[in-house]
């Protein structure tokens, strides 16, 4: 082991202050003689009005609150790099899972609590997020059609009910006007004031130090934390590659050296062209989910309306599979990527039908004054939904509260953990997990 240049000490260490490390944050360190240090990889200070406007995805290879990992694919995979995370960049959809998505979770994880820690977070008014559904008048042209024409042929969600349903759902989203309320607003903001919490920006943790089975602090280029518990909350992708880079006993995958497999939510795109500009808003107002599993995406606009440099395609609306669908995290010294394959063959059929019906709906009456007349297309390829989650689910990997199976000091809590796949976007469900174990924690 290396002498750090640096060197700090602390009850805990929570790596990465994403939508899950902000909550951490704060909750261990109401007390104040628990001494805590976030560390994150982003630069100082919280991303302003401007970099939060939801009418943009600042994800592009110049943006300064994301990074980008290389997949087979062809297309990166982007992640927040910034005080909040992933919540700092995202699309500002925030819907709960559905009430029967948590069969595979672990004992501890019960309704009431679920719903709970959920209520902290999206309940009207006193909700910490700044919940609500997407208004009608920021809809745009497509989710106003996308309504009309399943309103008659689908259960709708009435707007004031937080679970979603099978049918359709507007959007929940997380905001303040029209920004992202990101995970630092809502929670690391009010707690940067305490003696006893430490936040240290810039700093890209590599590995774990660790003395046999126990780990005992963490690593950052000349930086070192000892801690009595680390708890990574570096996002799946950033998790993983600390996990890998530290060749933990029990962790490293068997068949590739460096390499942990996690759950994507593939999704097929039925692109087309508009008959005129969309006016701008936030980039997905209104979905269906469907029985068989699926989310259908009725987005506002192409996406090169909302990142910077990408090359513009139409618009899309996108059918996706919200289902377990393996892609591979691999690290090495420098870099974390992911390897994606073809969807399994019972996906790749789901998808390709869902598609077909969609190519119908894109012809019907309820989008003639949106849709150019034969510009519909169905892409060649399954893309992915930037969710990769599930490295070390809880109840396998981990204990109900993150816990690392057989290795002392070491707590997960982030997209990693979750043990199986809900039927809407993770990100809710993440914070909401992060409320609970927060809160369990600091009562210890
Ligand atoms: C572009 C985009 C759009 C999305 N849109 C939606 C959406 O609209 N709705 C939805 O439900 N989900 C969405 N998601 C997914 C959702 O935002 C994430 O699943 C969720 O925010 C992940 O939370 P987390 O706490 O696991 O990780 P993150 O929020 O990603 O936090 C991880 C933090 O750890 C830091 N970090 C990583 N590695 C290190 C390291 N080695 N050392 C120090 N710090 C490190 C990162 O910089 C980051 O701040 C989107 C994701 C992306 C990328």
């Amino acid at each position: 082991m290396t002498t750090a240049d640096r060197s700090f000490t602390a009850d805990v260490v929570i790596v990465g202050a994403g939508s899950a490390g902000c909550v951490l944050a704060e909750r261990l360190s109401r007390e104040p003689d628990r001494t805590v240090v976030l560390l994150e990889r982003g630069p100082a200070g919280l991303p302003t009005p401007a970099d939060l406007d939801l009418r943009r995805l600042p994800i592009d290879d110049a943006a300064p609150h994301a990074v980008r990992h290389d997949t087979d694919l062809g297309v990166s995979a982007a992640r927040g790099s910034a005080l909040g995370g992933s919540s700092a960049v995202n699309g500002g959809y925030f819907l709960r899972w559905h009430r029967d998505d948590f069969g595979s979770w672990p004992a501890g994880w019960e309704p009431d609590s679920i719903a709970d820690a959920y209520d902290e977070l999206d309940a009207p008014v006193r909700g910490t997020m700044g919940v609500g559904p997407v208004p009608d008048d920021e809809l745009g042209d497509a989710g106003r059609a996308f309504e009309r024409y399943w309103s008659e042929r689908a259960p709708v969600r009435p707007m004031t009910q937080r679970w979603p349903v099978v049918g359709l759902n507007r959007v929940l989203t997380n905001r303040r006007g029209v920004g992202r309320r990101s995970a630092a607003d809502a929670y690391l903001a009010p707690a940067l004031s305490r003696p006893n919490l430490r936040v240290l920006t810039g700093h890209t943790v590599d590995r774990l130090d660790t003395a046999r089975a126990t780990v005992t602090g963490v690593r950052a280029g000349a930086l070192g934390v000892s801690a009595g518990e680390v708890i990574l909350a570096a996002g799946t992708l950033g998790t993983a590659g600390i996990l890998l880079r530290s060749e933990l006993p029990g962790v490293t995958g068997r068949t590739h050296a460096r390499s942990l497999i996690a759950g994507e939510h593939r999704g097929l795109a039925v692109s087309y062209s508009r008959r005129s500009p969309a006016d701008a808003g936030m980039v997905l107002p209104t979905v269906l989910h469907t029985d068989e599993g699926l989310e259908i995406r009725c987005y506002r606009d192409d996406f090169a309306t909302y990142i910077r440099g990408l090359p513009a395609s139409g618009p899309i609306v996108e059918v996706t599979a919200m289902r377990h669908s393996p892609v591979r995290i691999v690290a090495d010294d420098a870099r974390v990527r992911m390897e994606v394959d073809e969807p399994d063959p019972d996906t790749a059929a789901t998808l390709r039908t869902a598609a077909d019906g969609i190519v119908d709906m894109l012809g019907a009456p309820e989008f003639a004054g949106v849709v150019v007349p034969g510009s519909v297309r169905i892409a060649d390829r399954a893309g992915f939904s930037q969710h990769a989650w599930g490295t070390m689910p809880m109840g396998v990997r981990t204990d109900w509260l993150g816990g690392v199976s057989g290795i002392h000091g070491l707590r997960i809590v982030d997209g990693s953990i979750l043990p199986g796949s809900g039927r809407s976007g993770p990100h809710a469900t993440i914070m909401m997990m992060a409320c609970r174990i927060g809160a369990v924690l600091a009562q210890r």
